[in-house]
């Protein structure tokens, strides 16, 4: 089966790819394991150097690999453009950072002289989604690769060019054949390479489905395994909160990326007192998107990235409607060529409605109400889902006693979810497990051997 690139904002196809025959997976998979202990061996320093490197063939090219996201994803230019500087901020951490987060560890144990050290596994499958084309792949491979191991990368069949376009990016910034490969297959091929014996752990960024195939297929041939998986982070508004400040903050984290980010605040806890004031607030906010070519710099709204994701979010919405929620705003898809779908607002989202227990991948967002703060952290709880959530409060010992109660892998007070090279991200129950960044992600795939002298 192809792999077909098609520019969202119009449906035109953009690129058709031809996936590769099994001869060819073989191939790669062989240079990744020639190429494994020259890489392990590469000092620290020239590694850093490579990723450094990466990091100014990212900004030098910047907008060009920004066009190339817009058009086969369809977020905005200057998302784009961000993204791309997040990449090179991600490189250059690893390049500052690599080598004192594999700095050996001495081991108090009485008389035994122990210590424990970072050793690469070999190679490392990726399993990347199409939302942060560029980000999710440099994530995780920046720090993979600091800490010695070569990397293959199955990207989503959508955005094939990005994944062609990421590779270059590490060949031109002169790391060694072999050291990073993007794999033109489908997801259908995935489990011969986990199975494969030159293939050494994966990591899966996508939706809880594929998280669990992967997981199982890695737990078959005992390989560890990261997930990086869904959400539907809550985002609890208490009477105290500074209402403009929310609703800003609200508004970038739902819309952004057409709604299609793993960290968006997707479920709105309003206890009584704010529900009035937040949904004005956001429904001014809301009728303020002009959705638009996002090539543009005044369009605030992309379309999402495929019609068939379009299609699958108004059907969540239209049967969470039947089922009691309240349509406020938008809620249906926009006419015309391309995946586009209304900025909406969906009020009286309850237990037993679609838009309650599932992820909503897209432009709308979710309001629930809370009888009061206590109610508001159950609500925030009851989900299958564990990734991020935010609390709003003056109220600063308020806040954190809130967000240490929440059940989820990063809580911030005041401040939407963001991921940042510098603080470990990762989620719990069907959000995944094991954390990505700062010091936990370098380590995530090496072997901490403990060394004893006596
Ligand atoms: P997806 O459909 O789960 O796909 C993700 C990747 O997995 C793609 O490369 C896909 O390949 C592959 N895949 C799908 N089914 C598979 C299977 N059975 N075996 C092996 N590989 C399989 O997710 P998506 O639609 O691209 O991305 C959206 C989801 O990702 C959302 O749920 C979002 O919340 C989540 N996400 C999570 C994070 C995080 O950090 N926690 C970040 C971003 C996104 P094909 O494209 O070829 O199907």
């Amino acid at each position: 089966m192809p792999l077909s690139s098609v520019n969202p904002a119009n449906g035109s196809v953009l690129h058709v790819f031809e996936t590769w025959a099994r001869p060819r997976i073989d191939k790669a998979l062989g240079q990744a394991a020639r190429m494994a202990p020259e890489w392990r061996d590469t000092p620290l320093d020239q590694r850093a150097g490579l990723l450094r490197q990466a990091a100014h063939v990212l900004r030098h090219r910047r907008d060009h690999f920004a066009v190339m996201m817009t058009q086969e994803m369809g977020k905005l230019l200057t998302e784009s453009r961000a993204e791309i500087e997040r990449c090179a901020l991600v490189c250059e951490y690893y390049a500052d950072h690599g080598a004192g987060f594999l700095a050996e560890e001495p081991m108090p144990a009485g008389e035994l002289d122990a210590r424990l050290m970072f050793q690469p596994l070999g190679t490392i499958l990726g399993v990347m989604p199409w939302n942060f084309p560029f980000w999710q792949v440099f994530r995780f491979a920046a720090p993979t690769l600091m800490a010695g191991n070569t990397v293959l990368l199955k990207h989503a069949s959508n955005v094939s060019r990005c994944a062609l376009a990421i590779e270059e990016v590490f060949r031109d910034a002169g790391l060694p054949t072999g050291t990073f490969q993007t794999l033109m297959i489908t997801s259908a091929e995935v489990q011969r390479v986990i199975e494969d014996p030159r293939v050494h752990g994966v990591t899966l960024t996508g939706g809880d489905g594929a998280g669990r195939a992967v997981a199982a297929i890695a737990g078959g041939v005992l390989k560890p395994c990261v997930l990086e998986l869904g959400g539907s982070d809550p985002f609890v508004v208490l009477e105290d909160a500074d209402l403009d400040e929310a609703v800003s903050q609200a508004l970038v984290s739902r819309y952004r990326n057409a709604g299609q980010s793993c960290i968006a605040a997707k479920r709105f806890i309003l206890v009584p007192a704010v529900v009035d004031g937040f949904l004005a607030r956001l429904k001014d906010g809301v009728a303020d998107l002009k959705p638009g070519d996002p090539m543009k710099e005044e369009s605030t709204l992309a379309p999402m990235a495929r019609a068939d994701l379009r299609d699958e979010l108004h059907q969540q919405v239209q049967d969470s409607i039947a089922e009691g929620a309240v349509p406020v705003m938008g809620c249906q898809p926009l006419p015309g060529k391309g995946a586009w779908y209304a900025p909406s607002i969906l009020d009286r989202v309850v237990p037993g409605t679609r838009a309650y227990q599932e992820e909503i991948f897209g432009p709308v967002a979710c309001i629930l109400r809370a009888t009061d703060e206590e109610d508001a952290l159950r609500l925030a709880n009851d989900t299958r889902f564990g990734l991020g959530g935010s609390v709003w409060t003056r109220d600063r010992v308020r806040g954190e006693h809130f967000a240490r109660r929440m059940a989820c892998g990063t809580a911030f007070i005041n401040a939407m979810v963001k991921s940042d090279p510098r603080l470990p991200f990762g989620g719990i129950r069907d959000s995944g497990f094991g954390r990505e960044l700062a010091r936990a992600g370098i380590r995530a795939f090496t072997n901490a051997k403990t060394l004893v002298r006596r």
